[in-house]
């Protein structure tokens, strides 16, 4: 007998959101929900969002592109009540889009701080606000939030980046907690460092420095944190809640 036919997971059709689905991570998780025949809601900043909607519905799959800022309460609260009257419910949550804007805490300006915070943990929020309620009459749900190693340990240059993505740990177990009656699970994903645009900016020394503390010795890609979320978001997921699980290739040990 394979072994493939064991480990194979179980999804059925439902309808998921993506935040950040315009590029990297984001974009990565989108396409692997959407393969399971999940309806996936794409969210970026920019026109990104709509290329990658259209390149999952080329393949004959279920996507939608809204343009949104994340950060924006307002914004957040009409396109997931537009969202609500449309699809009745959104069952799969992927809090991911994210920023950084890091300096030492010494140069480190009120902005920055207020921009870190927003985008990467009040959109959590915002989102998990405007969906809840209809997902719990489904009850069943998962809510997945993509925080990062630096909210695990800390990391010079990163205060902002560090309290937003530890923040979404609290949040997280938060929503375990509150949500668990309803057979919905919260959980975080922690990358280590992974080959995006956003890791992209890193200069060529800061880049081999890092390389140097991954025991597994390589970068992660978007695929190794799609995985996970895939399995989080399986029914195999679905007696996991309230964790926090790093895939960094051994950072954080
Ligand atoms: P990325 O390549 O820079 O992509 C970020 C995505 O988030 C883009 O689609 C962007 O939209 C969207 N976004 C940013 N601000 C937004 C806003 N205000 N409203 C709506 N969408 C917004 O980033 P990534 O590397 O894939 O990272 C994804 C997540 O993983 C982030 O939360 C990041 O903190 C986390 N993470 C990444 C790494 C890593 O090594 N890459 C490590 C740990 C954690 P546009 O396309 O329109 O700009």
């Amino acid at each position: 007998m394979s072994t493939k036919s064991l480990m194979q997971l179980t999804h059925h059709p439902r309808v998921a959101l993506v935040t950040g689905a315009g590029r990297g991570i984001g974009k990565a998780i989108a396409e692997r929900l959407a393969s399971h025949g999940h309806t996936v809601i794409c969210v970026s900043k920019s026109e990104t969002c709509v290329a990658v909607a259209n390149d999952i519905i080329a393949k004959g799959l279920k996507a939608k592109a809204i343009q949104v800022d994340v950060s924006d309460a307002a914004a957040v609260a009409k396109a997931c009540e537009q969202i609500n009257a449309e699809f009745g419910a959104v069952e799969i949550l992927i809090n991911n889009a994210g920023i950084t804007r890091d300096k030492l805490v010494m140069a480190m300006s009120e902005q920055d701080w207020n921009d870190v915070i927003s985008t990467n943990l009040s959109s959590a929020f915002f989102w998990v606000k405007g969906l809840v309620r209809p997902m719990t009459k489904k009850r069943w749900g998962r809510i997945i939030s993509i925080s990062s190693v630096t909210g695990v340990q800390g990391n010079a240059g990163q205060a902002n980046y560090a309290a937003a993505k530890a923040g979404l740990h609290g949040l997280t177990m938060t929503l375990a907690r509150e949500l668990a009656g309803r057979n919905i699970t919260a959980n975080a994903v922690a990358p280590g460092f992974i080959t995006t645009d956003m890791t992209g900016e890193l200069s060529e020394e800061i880049k081999q420095k890092i390389l140097g503390v991954i025991p597994l010795g390589r970068f992660g890609t978007t695929t190794d944190i799609a995985a996970m979320v895939d399995f989080l978001a399986s029914e195999e997921g679905g007696y996991i809640t309230g964790q926090v699980f790093s895939v960094d290739g051994g950072m954080a040990i």
